[in-house]
């Protein structure tokens, strides 16, 4: 293996990359985000010349095994809200921007469809902004390549579609995988809101709620709140509007906070589609070696970004041939 693309710089493309790297293998990452990280995410809203930081994936992260504690450790994580669970520094997207430093990596590119053969395979990309919006023309889309290798780290579904071309069977295999979606209500508020920092809940539209803002390295004087709802009010209302979604979470929420809540200084709700996995693959990673082609992600084992990163460097060791490593 010489050359090998990885699609998608989340948790799981960028421990792929890595890994590799220590086995000498040389990685070409892309991804249609601005910047690597994915689900672990951070969204800067500018307000009246000030910033407000809101982590509207991932809220915190736990590691049971050693390679993602080496991870949390070398990324510099704090704990949060107690000893047991770790937070980017001085945001949650700092964890995925220090592990992609030295890596080569390419952002705001979509990739659109695999091309090629074993041995031989083209990613063909658009800006990803004229994906999303329709409109891509033809003097803006590229390819690159060959690859020996194609490694798709991205959620399961966005996986199957580009393989339903080249390896329809493998498309197959991850269309068994089920991954609820997520509206995330991203809230500011004028003054504390008098609230506990977290607070999980079952049963109605909201499933946790935190005060972003309390997490270490925030600027404590921003009272940032990030309300998710849980997975079944998230799929019947998939296909709200956002501002709709964002009025009726801040409905819920101001419910919850027994209605005393101030008018928020900004609120805006954004949509997960995939965000954790309900029925995963039950395998480190997927790869066909007669073909090159592989994926991986959390989706593979667990709704946890330890599970993205340890089937990324699973995924790798495969493609650098390392003994006692095993996929799906
Ligand atoms: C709302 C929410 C809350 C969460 N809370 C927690 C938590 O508290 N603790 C925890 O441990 N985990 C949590 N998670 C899960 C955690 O964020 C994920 O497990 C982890 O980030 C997944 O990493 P990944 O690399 O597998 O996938 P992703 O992070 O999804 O990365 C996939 C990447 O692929 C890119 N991509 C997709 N398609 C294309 C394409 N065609 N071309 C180019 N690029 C493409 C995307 O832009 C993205 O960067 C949460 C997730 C969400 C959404």
């Amino acid at each position: 293996m010489h050359s090998v693309a990885i699609v998608g710089a989340g948790l799981a493309g960028l421990a792929c990359a890595k890994t590799l790297a220590a086995h000498g293998v040389s990685a070409r990452l892309l991804d249609k985000g601005r910047a690597a990280g994915g689900r672990m995410a951070t969204r800067r809203v500018e307000l009246d010349g000030r910033s407000f930081d809101f982590d509207h994936g991932a809220q915190f992260l736990t590691a049971r095994g050693s390679l993602f504690r080496a991870t949390l450790e070398a990324t510099h994580a704090k704990p949060w809200p107690d000893e047991a669970r770790r937070v980017g520094v001085p945001r949650m997207s700092a964890i995925p921007r220090a592990l992609a430093q030295g890596l080569d990596l390419t952002v705001a590119r979509e990739i659109v469809a695999l091309l090629g053969e074993p041995g031989a395979w083209r990613v063909r990309h658009a800006p990803a902004a004229a994906v999303q919006r329709g409109h891509v023309s033809a003097g803006s889309v590229a390819e690159d390549g060959p690859f020996d290798a194609v490694v798709l780290a991205m959620p399961a579904p966005q996986a199957a579609k580009l393989l339903s071309d080249p390896a329809p069977h493998l498309a197959a295999v991850l269309e068994q995988v089920v991954m609820a979606p997520c509206w995330t209500l991203m809230a500011a508020f004028p003054s504390r809101l008098a609230l506990p920092d977290t607070m999980r809940m079952a049963g109605g539209p909201i499933g946790w709620a935190a005060r972003d803002s309390s997490k270490p390295g925030r600027n404590a004087e921003h009272e940032c709140w990030v309300v998710q709802a849980g997975p079944d009010w998230s799929r019947t209302h998939l296909e709200l509007a956002a501002p709709e979604a964002a009025a009726r979470l801040l409905e819920a929420f101001a419910a919850l906070a027994g209605g005393d809540v101030p008018q928020p200084v900004h609120a805006a709700a954004h949509r997960w589609r995939y965000a954790l996995v309900e029925t995963p693959l039950g395998a480190p990673c997927l790869w066909d070696p007669a073909l090159s082609l592989g994926a991986a992600g959390d989706w593979c084992i667990a709704p946890r970004a330890e599970a993205a990163v340890d089937s990324g460097a699973a995924m790798a060791a495969l493609l650098a041939g390392a003994p006692g490593t095993a996929g799906g």
